[in-house]
């Protein structure tokens, strides 16, 4: 692993404390190399929204909530895992 791109989480508003935090998460997506794609006249994809839950520790009071975050997924990279970084 290792391979994800790193995105930038902000919690304007802890459930916990209710200060702001920042949050480093790592996605990792499929790159399909040779994908072929035969929908001819449909060359645009559209990407889906992947909706996940994480949790995440506020650093503040040491206690952990759940985050639903929302990211765009294109059905040539669909996205395989969602870590937040410790
Ligand atoms: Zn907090």
């Amino acid at each position: 692993m290792g391979d994800g791109e790193k995105e930038t989480i902000t919690i304007s508003s802890c459930p916990v404390c209710s200060e702001g935090h920042e949050y480093s998460v790592i996605v990792t997506r499929s790159t399909s190399i040779g994908l072929i794609s035969l929908d001819f006249g449909q060359s645009k994809q559209q990407p889906r929204k992947k909706r996940v839950t994480r949790l995440f520790t506020c650093p503040t009071r040491n206690e952990n909530f759940q985050v639903t975050l929302t990211f765009l997924e294109y059905p040539s990279s669909p996205i395989n895992s969602i870590e937040v970084e410790k």
